[in-house]
């Protein structure tokens, strides 16, 4: 563990101001993390989202429309589906949360939906988004052509390359899709092109940002939509078993579908909460991308928050079979819950995934993604020192558009 957690005192503080909603604060902070750290041309495009999320986020007319979207052509709410076999083979009782059964096959839609009504609202005549393994910008795109939006995506030259049936997915949803060819050519730069095309016209462009990250407010935008997630499944599970479950587990990326599932059980505090990193193929630098696990504090891409970062601050390649999970920050929001001792951060392996979405598949007839597998090893190894707990996993997507990955090494 590299971070050292706070003193019990100041853990039990910051839990309580989570619990009591005071995060993010008036300076967009979630405890000591978050924040907005621009360059100036950002801080009025910002301000304005920000006043939009205010006006419109929480008023009765958005609202209405939003979940008018999300029942009729999202197909919300999603399913809590007991997973019987699972349950047999690994020995706790596990529940299912079925983000893959939302349109377009995962969490990403909830957020990618809800900013576009957003943005609409205030007046933006195009949307641009950044894509890594593509799955945000064909929730954004299919977002885009439901409300008659124009959507350019950015993404690096190199996941274009090996994300090329979402490319097509994209345009025939009618987005354009831009190569980036500078900086690492994958996501990181693809964010940073992003902001450069919206900081040119702040007020005729929404960014439609992908996971709870980035400056404020981002993290608390992207949480809000994705709070539905853990809203359903923590009513779904009291309505069937008339109490709350033991465990909830969600793999973590950027955490956007983590944050999403968790939010609503931050406050029981006997629920214990788990998020599961990609380990990749090992524990040191640059074998996986695990940063709330092996972090440090630093600021990337306009927030503070835990980094895969060398001794000189230079940020880390990262590793991972699943492209989803591949990057080197996380949302502030979860470094807060791990420093105050709420939210338990592990990581699983790139094996342990795959063997995880293999005893899925064959078991409950679901093809989880890879992403999603992280957090399934998770509750296998949570099942086996808790025999007969319950647990929800969210189950972020399906794993179809994982075929390629999966031909090369478990059907190889
Ligand atoms: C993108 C993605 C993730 C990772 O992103 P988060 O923001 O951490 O949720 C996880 N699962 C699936 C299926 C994804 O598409």
């Amino acid at each position: 563990m590299s971070m050292v957690l706070p003193e019990p005192a100041e853990r039990e503080r910051l839990l309580a101001d989570e619990i009591a909603g005071k995060f993010p604060d008036a300076r967009g902070r979630f405890g000591p993390y978050g924040g907005r750290y621009v360059p100036e041309t950002l801080i009025p495009a910002l301000d304005r989202l920000e006043a939009g999320i205010r006006q419109h986020l929480h008023a009765r007319d958005y609202q209405a429309q939003l979940n008018a979207e999300l029942a009729s052509w999202v197909g919300r709410p999603t399913a809590l589906s007991f997973a019987p076999r699972l349950s047999a083979a690994w020995g706790a009782r596990i529940w299912l949360k079925r983000e893959d059964l939302a349109h377009t096959g995962a969490h990403k839609i909830n957020n990618a939906l809800g900013q576009a009504l957003l943005a609409q609202r205030l007046g933006a005549k195009r949307i641009v988004a950044e894509t890594g393994a593509g799955q945000h910008g064909v929730a954004s795109a299919a977002a885009c052509a439901r409300l008659g939006l124009p959507c350019t995506v950015y993404m690096g030259a190199i996941d274009m390359e090996r994300q090329a049936p979402n490319v097509g997915r994209m345009r025939l949803l009618g987005a354009k899709v831009v190569p980036v060819t500078g900086g690492d050519q994958t996501l990181r730069a693809a964010i940073d092109e992003a902001l450069r095309d919206w900081v040119s016209d702040p007020s005729g462009t929404f960014y439609l940002l992908g996971s709870a990250v980035g400056p404020h407010p981002y993290p608390y935008l992207v949480r809000e939509l994705q709070a539905i997630i853990g809203r359903e499944a923590r009513a779904q599970f009291l309505a069937d078993q008339g109490a709350l479950p033991d465990a909830v587990f969600a793999c973590v990326g950027g955490g956007s579908n983590a944050i999403g599932m968790f939010h609503a059980f931050v406050p029981d505090r006997a629920v214990r909460i788990i998020g599961v990193e990609a380990g990749g193929r090992g524990t040191g630098l640059g074998e996986n991308a695990a940063s709330l696990s092996y972090g440090r504090p630093g600021v990337l891409q306009g927030c503070y928050s835990l980094l895969l970062q060398d001794e000189d601050g230079q940020i880390q390649e990262t590793d991972s079979i699943s492209a989803g999970l591949d990057y080197p920050g996380v949302g502030p929001e979860h470094a807060l819950l791990l420093a105050a001792g709420r939210v338990q951060y592990e990581s699983a392996g790139d094996d342990e995934a795959l063997e995880a979405l293999q005893e899925c598949a064959r078991l409950e007839g679901i093809l989880p993604a890879l992403e999603t597998a992280h957090a399934f090893h998770g509750v296998r190894r949570w099942a086996r020192a808790n025999p007969g707990g319950r647990a929800i996993l969210c189950l972020s997507g399906r794993g179809d558009k994982d075929m390629p990955t999966l031909q090369r090494t478990v059907l190889a």
